[in-house]
């Protein structure tokens, strides 16, 4: 095991990626927000985008805790899962003055779960855990060979594994290796530090086979309303785009189409249906569309509004 994590920190020192602006902060805050947002979201666009942005407008836990839900969401808008958002602010609210060190007090807030807790705590602590994202569960499924395992067998194997002298490099180390060689398809055993090490390099894929994702089909009608260059918007209630702002919905009337798109959110494969209407029985609210990027709405409500506003 000694060897294995040897090589595993030497092979980090030279291609791990140490230029990612959270790998370069003690800044709890900072760390804790890259958690939430990498979370279902490529690292180009968190790190490029999303994350300069949001801390820009809000550089401290305090200041996005005096913020609206709204101001988050705005902010948050085009990112997808609205619930890490929300969940964002509630913790701020409730941490603004100390954010735990404690793994146990981390898991009793809005939105940590034992990944981010377990990050929160290596990454921003080095404290002596292990942790288990995605790409880790895939290099120890592989290097313990294990066949179908249970979540709590591989926390276990990655615990077994863990570099208790340098923890929070080991855990970083092995999520670069999950992203640059140990990949879903075609791992690079070749080049590989943990080779010699390794139980599952002969047959590494075997570990690993993914079950088909299930999607599930909707169709959606919404009306498109504008007046004297604002547009008709609602306050979402529903799970998909909560308290975002969204078109209001409508009965289909075939003479008031106006055009329909396709539109993916996490497993909903969405028809979306636009109608021109004159009036609509949501409840509304009159947005300026010169301020349409100041307002919490969807990349869904987006790509509506810019196939309908011209
Ligand atoms: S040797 Fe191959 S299967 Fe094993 S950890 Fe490395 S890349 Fe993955």
């Amino acid at each position: 095991m000694v060897q294995a994590q040897k090589a595993l920190l030497q092979w980090y020192t030279i291609y791990g990626r140490h230029q990612l602006p959270w790998r370069n902060t003690t800044d709890i805050y900072h760390i804790y927000l890259s958690e939430i947002m990498l979370q279902q979201t490529q690292v180009t666009r968190v790190k490029e985008e999303y994350y300069p942005r949001f801390l820009q407008k809000f550089p401290t836990i305090k200041a996005l805790s005096l913020a609206s839900e709204e101001e988050v969401l705005a902010l948050w808008s085009g990112l997808g899962y609205y619930s890490r958002a929300r969940n964002l602010y509630k913790t701020a609210k409730l941490s603004s003055h100390q954010f735990p060190t404690d793994y146990k007090e981390l898991l009793q807030l809005p939105g940590i779960g034992q990944y981010t807790a377990s990050a929160i705590c290596s990454f921003g602590y080095n404290q002596n855990i292990a942790v288990v994202d995605t790409n880790i569960a895939r290099v120890i499924k592989r290097f313990f060979a294990l066949t179908e395992p249970k979540n709590s067998i591989i926390w276990d194997k990655a615990t077994e594994l863990l570099n208790s002298k340098n923890p929070r490099s080991h855990n970083l180390a092995l999520m670069d290796l999950g992203s640059i060689i140990c990949l879903p398809k075609n791992p690079q055993c070749t080049i590989c530090p943990l080779l010699n090490n390794c139980q599952g390099s002969k047959n590494p894929e075997s570990y690993t086979q993914t079950k088909k994702k299930e999607y599930e089909k909707m169709e959606l009608f919404y009306a498109v309303l504008i007046r004297n260059n604002h547009i008709a918007l609602t306050s979402s209630t529903g799970t998909m785009y909560k308290n975002m702002l969204q078109l209001p919905t409508v009965d289909p009337i075939e003479e008031l189409f106006i055009t329909k798109f396709k539109h993916s959110y996490t497993k909903y494969r969405l028809t979306v249906n636009l109608y021109k209407v004159e009036e609509v029985i949501d409840d509304i609210i009159w947005i300026d569309l010169d301020k349409l990027n100041q307002s919490p709405i969807s990349s869904l409500t987006k790509k509506a509004l810019a196939l309908t506003i011209i």
